[in-house]
């Protein structure tokens, strides 16, 4: 018997034509998140995904505190099984690495510290491949009895009519609902045709991925690193440790200097561990496993509109990604949850209208507003290695600095620091 919720594709009828309250489309983190809070709302939906799991997604793999953070807000237990699951690797922490190589390190917890036993036993970050960490949530929305979840269905059909939503694959798969969440990552359909939002190479970052076997000279906790290295500006070099001696090693830069500069990515992650003088020694024993691979990353750098008619926009389909560090699914997570309650309100109220589901762009503006603007001048920093030099330098020395880098992996919400005057005055003053 298939679990709750489940409809297996083998028992399907030939044509099938479901009515629910909300359908989601896309079930990475962005749209299992929003199943979890619909389930907890009391509200049916479906959730659809072209893939069938466990499906990989080509990242880095660095989950920070933000994605413990959400569970814990949805449902603990499942923060608990995330936390106790063994596909993954515990990590404290993020070191910057400036391009005169100067390294900062800061805790995934603004009060980290190497040495207190206690935080060594609480680490709130991991790095676990995205076939396993996608595949843990695809199978805890399975339990969901308010979740019908159908896979290998690519939905490319959107119809909107007087009562909601209808989409379909264009065969014989469709649902009628009567609110979309869209979260069906980078290279969503809805989001250009219907939303009409375009990908801008200023606002895009190429990225690349490979996993190497045998990397020597990772953190003793296990910290993600973050090379902005020169000839990479404004992007950066990564190395993120993952279980069983592999670790994902990535490059990534802004669209626009990739074509402005003619940079062949893979050429350039390829030079890097074998002729740059730090990685040369570090790789020298370690095997690449696997082809490299590439995909976008849409970020919020820019302010957009991600609401209309009965839908709503979530995760990579939201361009929500982190200008500065990258990270993508915290905020895919947060903006799921934001979305399902914006729904939840929506069927509550009967109001479906763009006026009304306007109030999830409020929303996204108070969780993730403040911290987009300020990583969105972080990015624009990086363009200029020495001052970016300088910006490390300063950091290394200054505790609030520190901290407040370090609420951008663990807090979603950044602006109650960012509006304490106390939080400027220990800035200033190195407190
Ligand atoms: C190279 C690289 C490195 C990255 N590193 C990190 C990192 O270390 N940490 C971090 O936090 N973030 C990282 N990110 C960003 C992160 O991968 C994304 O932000 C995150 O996956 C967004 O989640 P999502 O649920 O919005 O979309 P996705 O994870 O892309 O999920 C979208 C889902 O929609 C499905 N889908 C697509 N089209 C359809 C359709 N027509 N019908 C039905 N289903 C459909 C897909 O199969 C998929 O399952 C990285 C991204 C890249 C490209």
């Amino acid at each position: 018997m298939p679990a709750a919720g489940v409809v297996r594709l083998t028992l399907l009828e030939p044509s099938i034509m479901i009515t629910t309250q909300v359908c989601i489309i896309g079930a990475g983190p962005a749209g299992t998140t929003a199943a979890l809070q619909l389930n907890k709302e009391g509200i049916d939906c479906v959730l659809v995904d072209k893939a069938v799991f466990p499906r990989d997604k080509v990242c880095g793999d660095g989950l920070s505190g933000k994605v413990l953070t959400c569970l814990k807000k949805i449902d603990p237990a499942v923060a608990g099984r995330l936390k106790q699951a063994g596909f993954k690797l515990n990590s404290w922490g993020v070191s910057f690495i400036a391009p005169n190589r100067r390294e900062l390190e800061v805790g995934y917890r603004p009060d980290f510290n190497a040495q207190d036993e206690r935080h060594k036993e609480v680490p709130i970050g991991y790095v676990c491949k995205r076939l396993d960490f996608d595949h843990f949530l695809v199978e805890e929305v399975k339990q969901c009895p308010h979740v019908q979840v159908y896979e290998g269905l690519a939905i490319d059909q959107y119809i909107l009519e007087d009562d909601g939503y209808r989409v379909s694959d264009g065969k014989d798969f469709t649902v009628r609902a009567a609110v979309l969440i869209i979260a069906n990552g980078a290279h969503s359909a809805f989001t250009k045709k219907v939303a009409g939002i375009h990908m801008e190479p200023r606002h895009y970052i190429a990225g690349l991925r490979a996993y190497y076997k045998n990397v020597e000279g990772t953190h003793a906790q296990n910290f993600i690193e973050l090379h902005f290295l020169k000839d990479l500006l404004p992007g950066y070099f990564w190395i993120f440790p993952l279980p069983n001696g592999e670790a994902n090693v990535g490059v990534g830069m802004l669209s626009e200097a990739v074509h402005r500069k003619k940079v062949n990515l893979k050429k350039e992650l390829l030079h890097i561990v074998t002729h740059d003088p730090v990685f040369k020694e570090r790789f020298k024993n370690a095997r690449l496993e696997g082809p490299i691979e590439g995909y976008g990353l849409p970020l919020g750098s820019k302010k957009r509109k991600l609401s209309g008619e009965r839908y709503l926009l979530t995760g990579d389909a939201a361009f929500l990604i982190d200008p500065f560090t990258g990270e993508g699914i915290g905020n895919a997570m947060n903006s799921g949850r934001l979305a399902a309650q914006q729904a939840a309100r929506a069927i509550a109220a009967n109001d479906y209208s763009a006026a009304g589901l306007a109030l999830y762009d409020a929303e996204i503006e108070r969780v993730f507003g403040a911290e987009l603007r300020l990583s969105t001048r972080l990015q624009k920093l990086v363009r200029y290695p020495r001052l970016f030099n300088l910006l490390i330098n300063i950091s290394a020395r200054n505790k609030k600095v520190q901290e407040l880098l370090s609420c951008m992996f663990y807090e979603v919400d950044l602006r109650k620091k960012l509006t304490k005057p106390s939080f400027y005055i220990g800035l200033l003053l190195n407190k």
